[in-house]
């Protein structure tokens, strides 16, 4: 006897990779360049809710969301 619970059905936690968007479609493009609303550099490009963001910014923010989602998950079940 280890002393060790057994935890056979533990649901895993979201995994925090990479997280890439596909922003090919025109409604992700605007003609005119606005700051960045996590960098604060100008963009042409637009996040899903048509806020001026960089690709590369917005998949960076979202893959800490995804982190701190995960991370208060865990500290939910513990
Ligand atoms: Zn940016």
């Amino acid at each position: 006897m280890t002393g060790r619970p057994r935890r056979s059905a533990s649901p895993k936690a979201p995994a925090a990779g990479p997280v890439l968007l596909d922003w090919r479609d025109s409604s992700h493009w605007s003609s005119q360049p606005k700051p960045c609303r996590y960098c604060g550099h100008a963009t042409q490009l637009r996040d899903s809710r048509r806020k001026p963001a960089h690709k590369s910014c917005a998949e960076d923010a979202l893959a800490q969301q995804a982190a701190d989602a995960a991370d208060a998950y865990r500290k939910d079940t513990l």
